[in-house]
């Protein structure tokens, strides 16, 4: 069992079945910012039951960055959230909650916080883990203060102890014309009149200075309470960065709890999506080889036409390479055999038919689960394939994650993506936003509104639908055509890592434009295909990862 006294300490002890009490509600509201940690956790299953519900609160978050990044507008986050948050009772406000409902939630507001502290577990295991959590779980509280009524706001900040002190009424007429000129969206009377302005010091404001919208003076920041949002939003995210290196210090006493070390361990490459496994029934997408060269132009994504264009030039593939692209193409539609005849006409260019059938053909066997242990194993998820290491050689991974920023640009030139779309891909990889640069890189090469990527098999998938006229509603028009043009791969387009590659087979690299005969790239849709797509299937996330270890 484990006890959690965040900020200084963090024990764990076993507890007997027979200690288990059951869920006692303590979350006097929905938003919190403290670093009080819930005085126990009943059981395993409840825990898990708690990661789960967060992690689709992750995904909300997830998809409000993303319209937030696209619109630069805070309402947008607000407008991601309104929706889902719709269904559950612990965003319900202070003032509707009714007596019948209150045990129920708090109840529910008890799970989300709990669960809060569950990925902090979870996610305070690297630098870079630690980061990506900080930005997730910032944003989903933007959203939730946004989405607050005034009462909630003001009972949460007296809970919380944050207390920004407003200007006096003097000091608000002496600085008026300060205000004025230097105030972000108040630049009239009319504007300031109702307003209030906080005076904090200037290091709890970076964010609003940087973007030049508050005045400061003698070392503070005057914000006006339309600001607050930001204010506090900084505060939440400053105690949790600071909690998640206490809890990091901390985690050596996790290693006690078998039950808890499996549950937490790689929980951060676990996805929550559809596994996008081949159905046994084998009423899913077809796709031949034939068609493998033009699809990978005009509907798969970076990471997999990044392979097709090292597979085309250099005839060969790494093992981490065969089994992502391999795994993708299974998952797109390819069988065993057409899978076969794929790899076959790459790699026999550069040795012969035996070597191949000897050295390559079990592994391909493997990923359709006909030899070894013989588990129909899943295509990779956007998240396994960004924390997958990546060494020089290697063309597996993710080129937003991956690949040298220069590199990664100059092949976007290529492609023919508008120079407003590269530069809107970059500013996403410039923050480590890999997804989301994922997500603009389809909607530019679209030219519709995607519901957000997650899988490359989501990615393929939306794609075809698009492409094929069967497109989801959220499309916003459809492309009249999308440019497909042949492309090689210059060295000087080319990373390290993929110049070490090629120079290793370089003997035999021909500029092989591979026949794309491609007569046809209609694939074989059925009823299935939507079954496939983006479900929130946690269990079948778990199993993946149970399958793999
Ligand atoms: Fe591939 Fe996902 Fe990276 Fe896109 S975000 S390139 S689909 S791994």
């Amino acid at each position: 069992m484990v006890i959690v006294n965040d900020e200084k300490r963090i024990v764990f002890r076993r507890k007997k079945i027979s200690e288990v009490q059951p869920v006692k509600p303590n979350s006097p509201l929905e938003l919190r910012c403290d670093g009080e940690g819930p005085s126990n956790i009943e059981s395993v299953v409840y825990f898990y039951g708690h990661v789960v519900e967060k992690s689709h609160l992750r995904l909300v978050s997830r998809k409000a960055a993303r319209v937030r990044s696209d619109n630069c507008d805070n309402i947008s986050v607000v407008r991601c959230f309104r929706p889902y948050s719709k269904t559950k009772l612990f965003s319900i406000s202070q003032e509707k909650i009714t007596e019948s409902k209150r045990d129920e939630v708090e109840v529910a507001r008890r799970k989300d916080h709990v669960s809060h502290f569950v990925l902090r577990l979870a996610y305070c295991r690297t630098e870079e883990l630690r980061r990506w959590f900080v930005i997730q779980e910032t944003e989903l509280f933007r959203a939730r203060f946004q989405h607050a009524n005034s009462q909630d706001i003001k009972t949460f900040m007296e809970h919380n102890n944050l207390a920004f002190t407003p200007i006096s009424t003097e000091e608000m007429r002496s600085e008026r014309e300060n205000l004025l000129n230097g105030t972000y969206n108040i630049s009239s009377g009319d504007q300031m009149e109702g307003r209030t302005f906080f005076k904090v010091p200037f290091t709890e404001a970076l964010e609003l200075i940087r973007t030049r919208k508050v005045f400061i003076k003698e070392g503070f920041a005057y914000v006006p309470d339309t600001e607050l949002a930001t204010l506090v939003t900084a505060a939440f995210r400053a105690k949790l960065s600071q909690a998640l290196a206490v809890t990091n210090r901390a985690l050596p006493q996790l290693e006690d709890d078998d039950r808890l070390m499996r549950l937490l361990q790689d929980f951060d490459k676990r996805y929550t999506g559809s596994d996008y496994a081949v159905k046994k029934t084998g009423s899913g997408l077809s796709i031949s080889p034939s068609m493998i060269e033009e699809l990978s132009q005009k509907s798969f994504p970076l990471c997999m036409r990044q392979m097709q264009d090292a597979l085309r030039t250099n005839h060969h593939l790494r093992h981490a390479g065969r089994l992502q692209y391999g795994l993708f193409l299974k998952a797109a539609g390819l069988s065993l055999e057409d899978a076969m005849a794929f790899w076959r006409s790459h790699f026999t260019k550069i040795m012969d038919g035996d070597k191949f059938e000897k050295d390559y053909s079990y592994n391909i066997r493997y990923n359709y689960g006909k030899e070894g242990k013989r588990i129909n194993y899943t295509p990779y998820s956007c998240i396994k394939i960004i924390m997958a290491s990546v060494g020089p050689g290697d063309s597996h991974g993710c080129p937003f994650r991956h690949t040298d920023a220069s590199v990664l640009k100059q092949r976007l030139t290529n492609f023919k993506v508008n120079q407003q779309g590269i530069t809107e891909v970059m500013e996403l990889v410039s923050k480590s936003h890999y997804q989301l640069a994922c997500t603009k890189y389809w909607e530019v090469t679209h030219n519709a509104d995607s519901p957000g990527i997650n899988h490359p098999n989501q990615y393929f998938e939306e794609s075809q639908k698009l492409l094929l006229g069967t497109q989801p509603a959220t499309v916003r028009k459809l492309a009249p055509t999308i440019k497909v043009e042949k492309t090689v791969m210059y060295a000087s387009q080319m990373s390290s890592t993929q110049l070490s590659s090629q120079s290793s087979t370089q003997n035999s690299t021909q500029d092989s434009t591979q026949n794309s005969t491609q007569n046809s790239t209609q694939i074989t849709s059925s009823a299935d295909m939507e079954s496939m797509l983006f479900d929130d299937d946690m269990d079948g996330a778990m199993c993946e990862s149970m399958e793999e270890k």
